[in-house]
């Protein structure tokens, strides 16, 4: 087929083959019916997986979460303590201080700014993410595909380190950012007057 040739293609749950309803700029669907998500890959939808976390809310908003490290001026970064040692932050007491540190890009519809702050101050606190014990019937859709994570993921790790650092010149000529493969996840977020609020994240925008 010719590349100006347009194609149409229902979008079908690879669950339970229920239409599924999507926006323009959705690259994960979700379907309501059976709770699950479904990318399209080539002309069909395949199941992708996602954690829907625990927590109190009414607004499921989705993130995308993948282990990271980075190095920097022979220093190599990677585990959630190390990452609070070098950001000035002091890791709870339980927090995994060996598992790998991780980073959290919001998935949902953000300008550019909005994104690398709030993924900032999600990958600074690194919540420990429960399962929750049902997938929610509806969350927030999902705009931002897998391949956008890798590409924002240096401006959100170096945002999060102190000042000092990221003014040396050498520190920030050998920065270098490496991500694992990125899993989605869902957060419940409580929505207020126009605004989300998470007290156990102590977040708000
Ligand atoms: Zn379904």
């Amino acid at each position: 087929m010719a590349d100006h040739d347009l194609m149409i293609l229902p979008l079908t749950c690879p669950g339970c083959s229920a239409p599924l309803q999507a926006t323009p700029r959705e690259v994960v669907y979700y379907c309501r019916l059976c709770r699950c998500a479904a990318e399209l890959c080539g002309r069909e939808t395949k199941p992708r997986s996602m954690l829907h976390a625990a927590g109190n809310g009414d607004l499921f908003l989705p993130f995308w979460v993948a282990p990271f490290s980075f190095q920097s001026a022979g220093v190599t970064v990677g585990t959630r303590g190390e990452f609070a040692r070098f950001s000035g932050n002091i890791l709870r007491e339980g927090a995994g201080a060996d598992s790998p540190s991780l980073l959290f890009l919001p998935a949902f519809s953000l300008q550019a700014p909005q994104v690398i702050r709030i993924g900032r101050q999600m990958t600074l606190r690194m919540p420990l993410l429960r399962g929750a014990s049902q997938a929610p019937e509806r969350i927030g859709e999902i705009e931002m595909a897998e391949c956008d994570v890798e590409p924002m993921a240096e401006a959100v790790v170096v945002s999060a380190l102190p000042e000092e650092r990221r003014k040396s010149f050498s520190f920030m000529k050998e920065f270098r950012v490496t991500i694992g493969t990125p899993r989605l996840c869902t957060i419940p977020f409580l929505s207020r007057n126009r605004k989300c609020y998470s007290s156990e994240l102590n977040l708000e925008f």
